[in-house]
């Protein structure tokens, strides 16, 4: 499961980020996940709460999960939309195919707690 892997490496991301402030332990996480990110945020949630059982620093660790809506803008006349459509739909407004993504590819930690 992709999840699990992208879990393991916010472990270690996490664990660097406690360490670094002396941190006793983390208590919040936001993330911030695009729609586009392939990234299925009840998995991921679930992989991260088994995950911690294994790291003291981690245990109390709840997780906070901000999805990022999936937003495109057309190349020819500049309309932006959001769309659940990941793969490139027409503009809404001209039709063209020549859009790019604004938002909805993020993967990020947006914000950690600690407790010092
Ligand atoms: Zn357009």
């Amino acid at each position: 499961m992709h999840e699990v892997s992208i879990a393991l490496g916010m472990v270690d991301e996490l664990t660097r980020i406690a360490h670094e402030n002396n941190a006793k332990k983390v208590t919040l996480i936001k993330l911030k996940i695009g729609k586009m990110s392939g990234i299925v945020t009840d998995s991921l949630k679930f992989a991260f709460d088994a995950i911690k059982l294994e790291h003291p620093l981690l245990l109390s660790a709840e997780i906070l999960i901000n999805e990022v809506p999936l937003i495109y803008k057309c190349n020819e006349c500049n309309n932006s939309f959001e769309t659940d459509d990941i793969y490139f739909p027409p503009c809404s407004k001209c039709e063209s195919y020549n859009l790019e993504v604004i938002s909805g590819q993020e993967q990020d930690i947006e914000n950690v707690e600690l407790e010092v």
